[in-house]
């Protein structure tokens, strides 16, 4: 293992604006207790200069708070496949563990690496899990995933195979990021979480510098994101912000955020005019299990993203989850309830203008949902 390198980048709460040292693990605002943002700004991506850069999504070094990766799986870089005439599916369930959680992950396992914590935890009840314990073998780092009971046995064994212990955690979901939380602060932990940690969005977001060059240096008109944690969105958000300071993009794109009807926060917050969620929304069972968030931290930059990107949220039912499940396998693309929400809320509702919708997971992880 290697001795802590001291990094020096800060967290800074953007509520706060309290700072902490990135090396100090502090995992969340000691005031506030929310998640942190990252005190960095990003240099220009040179459009002309990528050709015979890695073919990962370390070719965008410039927009990078980390470099020079030594537990890369080669993550990124993933086909742009046209649906119509108009919107492009981009297949981000072709990551080496099959969902775009990849992109944020090997972001927190480098950074881990190189702080060279005792232990390093994350709480998922699916592909962030499974993607932090996959990085964390890559980059020889202790892990423990805490999940909730009931996690499908498919999924526990992937986080098994990969070296990571489980801690099974009685109860629902936000027991398991209680149980989390309350490892994460013992001394020497370092808290691998896509939501809290913001080393995540900046992997999320090369997700947008990837459209960007495959497009030579454009945006679609609308980029169509699942919103639950809104890891995608507020990376899609960060990388649009970027590229328009840097004069890369002549116009932001309006983001459009895609929930479940089931469980609907944001979108319900976003229709009502507020800037934040008032409190746990009511679950009822939905297919986009990987969506289905009563209470995001980081609400607030969600809502404020979407309605400073002129776009808006939509809503999809069960069924038409299902449909647009079948629809895209039908199409030869295999991909996961939660992942095809964009499609479906797409087919719904078409928007004028080009678009893009990530298919975010793999149909292999789940199965195709029951008629
Ligand atoms: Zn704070």
């Amino acid at each position: 293992m290697l001795a802590a390198m001291t990094i020096t980048t800060a967290y800074v709460c953007p509520r706060c604006g309290i700072r902490s040292s990135v090396s100090s693990l502090t995992w969340c605002c000691p005031e506030c207790r929310g998640p942190w943002d990252l005190d960095y700004t990003a240099a220009p991506v040179p459009l002309g200069a990528l050709a015979g850069r890695t073919g990962s999504l370390w070719r965008y070094e410039e927009a990078l708070p980390l470099s020079g990766p030594s537990c890369s799986l080669g993550e990124g870089r993933t086909p742009l496949v046209p649906l119509t005439d108009t919107v492009s599916a981009k297949l981000d369930f072709l990551m080496p563990t099959l969902s775009f959680k990849d992109r944020g992950a090997v972001m927190l396992a480098e950074l881990a690496r190189r702080l060279a914590p005792r232990r390093v935890i994350a709480d998922s009840s699916g592909n962030a899990g499974t993607a932090v314990a996959a990085y964390c073998a890559r980059a020889g780092l202790d892990c423990t995933v805490y999940v909730p009971e009931g996690t499908s046995p498919k999924k526990l064994e992937q986080i098994r195979a990969h070296g990571a212990r489980l801690a099974v955690v009685p109860g629902d979901r936000e027991a398991t990021a209680r149980a989390a939380r309350e490892a994460a602060d013992e001394p020497g932990t370092f808290y691998a979480s896509h939501v809290f940690n913001p080393y995540f969005l900046h992997g999320t977001k090369t997700y947008v510098y990837e459209l960007w060059e495959d497009l030579g240096g454009r945006l679609p008109d609308t980029l169509v994101v699942p919103a639950g944690n809104g890891t995608l969105l507020l990376g899609a958000d960060l990388a649009t912000a970027e590229l328009y300071a840097h004069g890369l993009i002549p116009a932001r794109p309006a983001l459009v955020a895609v929930q479940a009807e089931a469980v609907a926060p944001l979108a319900e917050a976003f229709r009502a005019g507020a800037d934040d969620v008032p409190g746990p929304a009511p679950v009822a069972p939905t297919l986009a299990e990987g969506i289905a968030i009563p209470y995001p931290p980081r609400a607030r930059q969600i809502l404020r993203a979407v309605r400073d990107s002129g776009g808006t949220f939509l809503t999809v039912t069960e069924d038409q989850i299902r449909d647009a499940q079948r629809d895209l396998a039908a199409r030869g693309l295999f991909v996961e309830p939660t992942g095809v929400a964009c499609w479906a809320a797409l087919t719904a509702a078409p928007r004028q203008g080009s678009a893009v919708v990530p298919l975010c997971g793999a149909g292999a992880k789940t199965g195709l949902a029951p008629a």
